[in-house]
């Protein structure tokens, strides 16, 4: 079984790359490809586009939501997860669990809107993209030294009360350490490799990775070339293994899972043409040595289980102020 903390499908969806999810597409991921792939669980991203940016991101938002929407209604053997406990459920009953996230937090004017974006099901928000926002730095801002704004602050204590995972795979790393500081819920990164073995700008490095891991947090190891090797020829499933392996070491045993980026990248690591190729990732996990209960970590249970810490009820003394915007 398999949890993947992030895929662009929904942007194939509403860009008419793709007709539904259901049927067989050219793409990375349609439902098919997630049976096939084993998965149980699977992340999508709203990723706003550019051009919708800043002024238009809240109406693209509600336009890539409603795809989701009918998505969810029209195909059979995938719904809407809005907790761990349905989840759970809907692997009893094989049924694929969805999970709604943003990628980049430009449709969040205020607190009311997150808090109705949570009421629509957005379980995971990553705070930017690669650019700066009202909330944080992008990767690509880095230089700037910029922490979280007043309002980003105000956010993650909300997320962290209303139980929704705050993803930092795209924020720059004085925004990172920040997150950190303040976040009183694991801190997960859906989509990011280890920097040491390859410099991409968005891959995390040791320090970064270990404190995801003491956050209780999962980083989700991701599948485009260039983020497994400075060599993209040379990014196959046993480089891909390599992140996951040095990412275990840093970060610990419960904080690695995978997230695979689908149809968010043109190229994937060799041996890998769409979900349904994903047992390919725990042979190789095998091969390696890992123990049966380790690869079942690393697939599925680490996400399970921070989504469980990230989501289900805490009693937060101060964590966000619901009048306060
Ligand atoms: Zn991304």
């Amino acid at each position: 079984m398999i949890i993947d903390g992030h895929c662009d499908t929904l942007w194939r969806l509403l860009a008419n790359k793709q007709a539904d999810l259901a049927t067989p597409s050219e793409g990375h991921l349609d439902l098919p490809g997630l049976v096939k792939g084993g998965v149980v669980a699977q992340l999508f991203a709203v990723y706003i586009e550019p051009e919708y940016k800043p002024d238009r991101a809240l109406h693209r938002a509600l336009q890539y939501i409603d795809c989701f929407y009918r998505q969810m209604e029209n195909c059979q053997g995938i719904s809407l997860v809005r907790n761990a406990h349905e989840i759970r459920e809907n692997i009893d009953r094989d049924v694929i669990s969805a999970v709604l996230a943003l990628e980049g937090g430009e449709p969040i004017l205020d607190l009311e809107c997150l808090r109705v974006f949570h009421r629509l099901g957005v379980r995971s928000i990553g705070l930017t993209w690669n650019q700066r926002n009202h909330i944080a730095d992008g990767v690509a801002e880095s230089g700037t030294g910029g922490r979280l704004s007043s309002f980003g602050v105000r956010l993650v204590g909300e997320m962290n009360r209303l139980g929704i995972m705050v993803d930092v795979s795209h924020i720059s790393e004085p925004g990172f350490w920040h997150v950190i500081e303040i976040s009183k819920r694991p801190v997960v990164a859906t989509h990011s490799n280890c920097k040491s073995l390859c410099a991409h700008r968005r891959n995390l490095s040791d320090e970064q990775l270990a404190a995801i891991g003491r956050s209780g947090g999962v980083v989700g190891i991701t599948m485009p070339p260039d983020f497994v090797s400075s060599d993209p020829e040379a990014a196959d499933v046993d480089r891909l293994v390599d992140h996951i392996e040095h990412a275990l070491a840093l970060a610990g045993e419960s904080a690695v899972g995978l997230g695979s980026d689908f149809d968010g990248t043109e190229r994937l690591v060799k041996g890998i043409s769409g979900v349904a190729d994903y047992p390919r990732v725990l042979e190789a996990m095998k091969r390696r040595g890992f123990s049966d209960e380790l690869v079942e970590k690393v697939a599925w249970k680490n996400w399970l289980s921070v989504m469980e810490a990230a989501w289900g009820e805490a009693v937060m003394e101060g964590a966000g102020d619901a009048k306060n915007t």
